[in-house]
């Protein structure tokens, strides 16, 4: 912690002498102040889950591994702090992967309707736990061919479809669809009428670990990180992303993608 202490006083006595320079170490400052924001959270992230498996392998060690039921119990809710732990990782490990390959998009033509139809039959399980239906708003019965890297696109519609199943009604339903945006591209529509999202939060829900309500999204085993690995993929496309909400009706999360000539 001194260490950074000490990098803001440097900071801050360089300020005062070299005046000329004073917005480029301003926005060093920022940067550093941002990734100290975000070692922060990486480590609470990391921690939480880590010290509730933590606490049942020790609860077992002084006892409970002697009874069955509770070491069932037990191993299951440590299992499940792993499976947290590997979310927060593979996400992690995915913004890293982005941030330095970011310009190495691999641009190819594909049908998004068949993706569409992919990712529905990955989560279609999931869904029906939460007793949700996903529907496909199918206005084009021919393949609809864009130009995108294909397995990004998909990262983007898993992470839109896999929140609309998280944060769903139970008995709700997501529709996704595609519609055409202008002369060069389409838009895809992920169409929840779950909980919805309150106006204040709307502008900060793209940022790394934003959440609306902490205990919901750690007890849907979101990372936090979702959001923001969508931003990230549609802005290295140059694409755009739109979300309209009303709260307590539901969420519309729509993004641009270039038609295939
Ligand atoms: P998380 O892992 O928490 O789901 P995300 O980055 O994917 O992280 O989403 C950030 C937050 O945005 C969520 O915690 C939730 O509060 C809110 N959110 C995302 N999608 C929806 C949705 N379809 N309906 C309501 N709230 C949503």
């Amino acid at each position: 912690d001194s260490t950074i202490t000490d990098i803001d006083n440097i900071s801050k006595s360089m300020e005062e002498f070299v005046e000329g320079k004073r917005l480029e170490i301003k926005s060093l400052t920022e940067r550093d102040s941002f990734r100290r924001d975000f070692l922060g959270n990486v480590a609470h992230e990391l921690k939480t889950p880590l010290f509730t498996v933590q606490g049942y392998i020790l609860t077992l060690m002084e006892g409970a591994i002697n009874d069955k039921q509770i070491r069932m119990k037990y191993l299951d809710r440590a299992n499940k702090g792993v499976e947290r732990l590997v979310a927060v990782i593979k996400d992690l490990d995915m913004i890293a992967k982005l941030e330095t390959e970011s310009l190495k998009l691999n641009i190819e033509v594909f049908n998004i309707l068949e993706l569409i139809q992919n990712v529905f039959d990955l989560f279609e399980m999931k869904a029906k736990k939460r007793n949700i239906s996903l529907k496909f708003d199918r206005i084009y019965e021919f393949p609809v061919f864009v130009k995108a890297d294909v397995e990004k696109i998909e990262q983007v519609l898993i992470n839109l479809v896999v929140n609309s199943i998280k944060y769903g009604k139970p008995n709700g339903t997501t529709i996704v669809g595609v519609e055409s945006y202008n002369d060069k591209k389409f838009i895809v529509k992920v169409i929840d009428n779950g909980e919805g999202i309150q106006k204040q939060h709307l502008s900060r829900l793209f940022e790394r670990f934003y959440r609306v309500d902490q205990s919901r999204s750690r007890e849907q085993g979101g990372s936090g990180l979702g959001l923001s690995i969508v931003k990230h993929i549609l802005e290295a496309h140059d694409e755009n992303i739109l979300l309209k909400s009303t709260y307590g009706e539901g969420s519309e999360f729509s993004f641009t993608v270039e038609k295939a000539k």
